[in-house]
C-alpha cells in the first residue's frame, strides 16, 4: 500500500491536515454556519426551470466572465449598501468565497510574499495562504476578540505584508470590526487589504459594511458569499467587490470557464428571489440574540456576535462538552480558542434542542 508519505508530494505539504469540519449524519447540524431554512417549493421550482433551460446548451462552455451574474451581484450589493456604486466590472464571482480567496492569493501572494491575519479567525485564510506558497503571519486579536486600531496598525507596519486579511463579522467569534480599524489599516497597508464579509448580511443595523469604503480605496477587496445568510451553500457561489483593476489581476489566474453554466443559472435565479432568501435573516438575528442571553444566564462567557453563530465557553475540557452535546444528536463545532465552542443559529426548534442538550452536558460535566 502506498502511503501519502511515499509520494513525491511538496515538502511544505507534508504533515498537514486537510480542512475537515465533521460532516455527520445527525438530527441537528449547527456546525458550519449554514442558513437552516431550505428554499421554498416556489423557489425549488424556479431553480429547476433555470437548470432545465441551460441543460439544452451544456455541450457549450459557459460565459467565461459570468457577466450577467456579476451584474446581478452588483445590483444586490448596491441594495445592501447604497453608495457602494458597484457595476459588473467591479464584481467578480467564483465557486465559493474560498475560491475567491485562493484567486486573490494566486494573484497577490506566492513564494517570497506574506499574508497577515488577526487570529482567532477563519481557518482557511492561513490554509489557502500556505497552499499558495505564501508565508502566513499570525497577528492576534485583542482579549475580547476585537481589534484595537493602534495595535493592528503597528502589526501591519512591523510586517509590511503583501495581503492583510480582516474578517468582519469574524468567524469564529462573531465580532464585527469598527470601520475606524479597517480605515486605519488601509492607510498603512503596503499591499492588498481583504475584508472577508461572509457573514455581512447578519451584521447589526449600526455596523457598516466595508463596501462603503471601496470608492476611496483601490486596494480594498470585500468578499461575500451566497453560502450563509443567502441560504445557498450547496450552490458554491462566492464573490467580491473591488476596483476593476483588481478584477483584471484575477483574470490572469482564474481557470477558464471556472463557473459552470448550471452554477451561473442557479445563482441568478436565487438572486432574483433574494427577498425570500434573505427573509429569514431577521429571525436568525433574533434567535441569535436570544441564545446569547440564554447562554449568559447559564453563567457562560459569550462573545458578542454580529453573525449567525455564537462562540461560548469557557470549558477546561471542551471536547467533553462537544461530545456530550453530539451524543444527544446536536453537532456543534470545536473551533477557535481552546476553551470555547461555536454553535450556529438554527431554526427555533433546533436551537431549543441545542439548549436542552447543552443543559444536560453541563450537568454531566459537573
Ligand atoms: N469566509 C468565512 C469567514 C467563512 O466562515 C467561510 C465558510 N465557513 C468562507 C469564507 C467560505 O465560504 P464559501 O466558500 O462557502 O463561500
Amino acid at each position: 500500500m502506498t502511503s501519502l508519505n511515499d509520494l513525491p508530494i511538496r515538502d511544505d505539504l507534508r504533515g498537514r491536515e486537510p480542512y475537515g469540519a465533521p460532516q455527520l449524519d445527525v438530527a441537528v447540524r449547527l456546525n458550519t454556519n449554514e442558513n437552516p431554512y431550505p428554499p421554498s417549493p416556489r423557489l425549488v421550482k424556479a431553480l429547476g426551470e433555470a437548470v432545465a433551460e441551460v441543460a439544452g446548451s451544456l455541450n457549450r462552455y459557459p460565459d467565461r466572465d459570468a457577466v450577467a451574474l456579476r451584474a446581478d451581484l452588483a445590483d444586490f450589493l448596491n441594495a445592501d449598501t447604497p453608495g457602494a456604486g458597484l457595476t459588473a466590472e467591479r464584481v467578480w464571482a467564483a465557486n465559493g468565497s474560498n475560491e475567491i480567496i485562493q484567486q486573490i492569493l494566486q494573484a497577490f501572494g506566492g513564494p517570497g510574499r506574506r499574508a497577515l491575519g488577526f487570529e482567532p479567525s477563519y481557518s482557511m485564510h492561513p490554509i489557502i495562504t500556505h497552499v499558495s506558497g505564501t508565508a502566513w503571519i499570525d497577528a492576534q486579536r485583542d482579549e475580547d476578540f476585537g481589534l484595537d486600531p493602534e495595535r493592528a496598525v503597528a502589526a501591519v507596519e512591523a510586517h509590511r505584508p503583501d495581503i492583510v486579511f480582516l474578517t468582519s463579522p469574524n468567524n469564529p467569534t462573531g465580532t464585527a470590526l469598527p470601520p475606524e480599524a479597517i480605515e486605519a489599516i488601509l492607510e498603512v497597508a503596503p499591499g492588498m487589504v481583504v475584508v472577508d464579509e461572509a457573514y455581512g448580511e447578519f451584521r447589526r443595523e449600526d455596523t457598516l459594511s466595508s463596501l462603503e469604503l471601496l470608492p476611496d480605496h483601490p486596494r480594498l477587496i470585500v468578499t461575500r458569499t451566497m453560502s450563509k445568510a443567502f441560504a445557498m451553500a450547496g450552490t458554491r457561489l462566492g464573490y467580491l467587490a473591488a476596483d476593476p483593476a483588481v478584477i483584471e489581476a484575477l483574470l490572469l489566474v482564474r481557470l477558464p470557464y471556472h463557473l459552470s453554466a448550471v452554477t451561473q443559472a442557479v445563482a441568478r435565479t436565487a438572486l432574483a428571489h433574494s427577498e425570500e432568501l434573505l427573509g429569514t435573516v431577521d429571525t436568525l438575528r433574533h434567535e441569535r440574540d436570544l441564545l446569547v442571553g440564554w447562554l449568559r444566564s447559564q453563567g457562560l462567557r459569550v462573545a458578542d456576535s454580529d453573525a449567525n453563530f455564537v462562540l461560548f465557553g469557557t470549558f477546561a475540557d471542551r471536547r467533553r462538552v462537544w461530545r456530550a452535546v453530539l451524543d444527544q444528536g446536536v453537532l456543534i463545532r470545536e473551533v477557535g480558542p481552546p476553551e470555547w465552542l461555536r454553535v450556529s443559529i438554527g431554526t427555533s426548534e433546533e436551537t431549543a434542542t441545542f439548549r436542552s442538550a447543552l443543559t444536560t452536558a453541563l450537568k454531566e460535566a459537573q
